[in-house]
C-alpha cells in the first residue's frame, strides 16, 4: 500500500508486487519464490566515449540477467536518457515472463545505456556501442545471453555489436538479433513487434465482435514498433486515427493515410505538421474518443495522473510497462480490456528467436515462413491466455503471468536450482 506523501512505487517494485500476487495464486513454494523475485546478475559498466569535439564523456551502461532457467538470457538494449538500473531490471523480468509465455527456449535479460542517441553523431554511437559491447562481452554469448534492439537502438547498432564481439571471439552472427539482413538478420524482424501487436489486435477484435472498419485506433509512439503497428493495422482495415511521437502527433477522425505519413516523416517533417491531420499533443492523443489505444513508446506513459482521460475500451500494450499499476487497476475497474505487454509485444522476441535459430543453422527462411510461424506462436499464446482468463475470471495480465511464472518455476525445479 502507498502511504500519503510516500513516493510512488518504482516500476521494478510494481513488477515484484505483481509477481508476489501471481506466486500466491499459484501457491509457489517459498524457495522458488525467493529465486524468481530478483535478478540473477546485474552488471553496471562505465562506457567512456571520445566525442566528436574531442571531449570525453562517460555513460552508465547496464546488463541485467533476470532468469536463465529456460535457456540463454534474451533481451534488448535501450539507449535512452532515462535508462537506469530500475528500468533495466523491470524490463529484464518482463523478458523472462514474455519468453516463457510464448514458450521460447530463452530466459530474460535487458540492457541499457543512459544516453541521448538523438543528440549523438553516427561516429559517437558507433564508439559507444563498441565500448559497451566490450564491457559486457564476458557475460554474453550465443548460448549465454543474446541482445537485440529496443528503444533508441536499431539494426545498425546490432551490426556494430556483432562486429565488436566478433573482434574478441571470432565471427558470431548469433550473438545479437535484429541485425541487418545483409549480416544474417531475419526477414520480418524489423516489423515483427508491430506485426505481433496488429495480429493480436485482430484476434481480440474478432473475438469481441469489433469489425476493423468500424474500429478506431490511436498509436502513441511512432518509432519502430508503433509505426509498424499503425501500418499493419491500417492494412488489416482498422481506422488508425492518431499517431504521435515525443514531439506530438496528428489526428484525423476519418482515418490517417499511413503511407503519406511515412513519406512526410522520411522527408524530415514533424508529425504535427502532417497536412492530412490536425496537430495534437500526447495528452490529447490519450484522451481521444477512440476504440483502441496502442501505447508503443516508453514505459509509464499512462499513470494515475492521466488515466482518467483515457477513453479507449481496448488497450494493446505494444510498449513495455506502459501502464503503471495504479492506471492498470483504474482502467480495469472501468471495464477496459487490456492486452498485456508480455503478450502484445512478444512478436519481436519471437522473430528474434527465429533469427537466432537461422544463424545457428546457417540457413535462411523466407519472409512468408517467418510471418506464418510468428502468427502461429502468437495465436497459440493468445488462446491460452484467453482460455485461462475466461476460466478463472481474471484479467489477461494475470492469466499471462500465471502461465509464464508456472513455466519458469517448473524449469527451476527440474534443473534442481532449489
Ligand atoms: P523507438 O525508439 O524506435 O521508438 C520510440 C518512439 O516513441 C519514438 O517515436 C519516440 O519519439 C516516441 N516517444 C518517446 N517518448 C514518448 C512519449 N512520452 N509520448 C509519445 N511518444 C514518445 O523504440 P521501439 O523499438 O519502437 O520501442 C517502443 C516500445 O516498444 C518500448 O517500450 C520497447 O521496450 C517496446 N518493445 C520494442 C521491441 C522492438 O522490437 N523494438 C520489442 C518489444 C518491445
Amino acid at each position: 500500500m502507498v502511504r500519503a506523501g510516500s513516493p510512488p512505487p518504482s516500476s521494478f517494485q510494481e513488477t515484484v508486487q505483481l509477481f508476489e500476487q501471481i506466486a500466491d495464486e499459484l501457491n509457489l513454494q517459498d524457495d522458488v519464490r525467493l529465486l524468481l523475485r530478483s535478478p540473477y546478475r546485474e552488471l553496471r559498466v562505465e562506457v567512456p566515449v571520445r566525442m566528436d569535439d574531442g571531449s570525453l564523456r562517460v555513460f552508465p551502461g547496464y546488463r541485467v540477467q533476470h532468469n536463465g532457467a529456460r535457456g540463454p538470457y534474451k533481451g534488448g538494449i535501450r539507449y535512452h536518457p532515462q535508462a537506469d538500473l530500475d528500468e533495466v531490471r523491470t524490463l529484464a523480468a518482463l523478458m523472462t515472463w514474455k519468453c516463457a509465455l510464448v514458450d521460447l527456449p530463452f530466459g530474460g535479460a535487458k540492457g541499457g545505456v543512459q544516453c541521448d542517441p538523438s543528440a549523438m553523431s553516427e561516429g559517437e554511437l558507433n564508439r559507444l556501442t563498441r565500448r559497451y559491447t566490450q564491457n559486457i562481452a564476458h557475460i554474453i554469448g550465443v548460448n549465454r545471453d543474446i541482445p537485440a534492439p529496443d528503444m533508441g537502438t536499431n539494426a545498425q547498432i546490432m551490426a556494430w555489436m556483432m562486429d565488436a564481439f566478433g573482434q574478441l571471439q571470432g565471427h558470431t552472427p548469433g550473438i545479437v538479433t535484429g541485425k541487418p539482413i545483409a549480416l544474417g538478420g531475419s526477414f520480418g524482424r524489423e516489423a515483427a513487434t508491430g506485426r505481433g501487436a496488429s495480429i493480436l489486435l485482430r484476434l481480440l477484435c474478432k473475438e469481441l465482435g469489433h469489425e476493423p472498419a468500424a474500429t478506431s485506433v490511436a498509436v502513441q509512439g511512432y518509432g519502430n514498433v508503433g509505426s509498424w503497428a499503425a501500418r499493419l493495422s491500417a492494412e488489416a482495415g482498422f481506422h488508425v486515427v492518431a499517431v504521435s511521437n515525443s514531439r506530438g502527433g496528428t489526428y484525423n477522425g476519418s482515418g490517417l493515410d499511413i503511407s503519406a505519413i511515412d513519406r512526410h516523416v522520411q522527408g524530415g517533417g514533424r508529425l504535427g505538421d502532417f497536412a492530412g491531420g490536425d496537430r495534437i499533443s500526447n495528452d490529447e492523443l490519450l484522451a481521444l474518443p477512440c476504440d483502441v489505444l496502442i501505447p508503443a513508446a516508453i514505459g509509464d506513459t499512462v499513470t494515475d495522473v492521466n488515466c482518467a482521460s483515457v477513453r479507449a475500451s481496448l488497450i494493446i500494450e505494444a510498449a513495455n510497462h506502459p501502464l503503471s499499476a495504479a492506471a492498470d487497476a483504474a482502467l480495469t475497474e472501468r471495464g477496459a480490456v487490456i492486452l498485456p505487454d508480455i503478450l502484445a509485444n512478444a512478436g519481436g522476441v519471437t522473430v528474434s528467436y527465429f533469427e537466432w535459430t537461422q544463424n545457428i543453422q546457417q540457413f535462411r527462411w523466407d519472409e512468408e515462413r517467418v510471418n506464418t510461424e510468428l502468427e502461429h506462436v502468437l495465436t497459440q499464446a493468445y488462446h491460452a491466455v484467453r482460455a485461462l482468463a475466461g476460466e478463472q475470471q481474471i484479467t489477461m495480465r494475470r492469466a499471462a503471468h500465471r502461465i509464464a511464472v508456472a513455466r519458469v518455476a517448473e524449469a527451476v525445479r527440474l534443473r534442481g536450482f532449489v
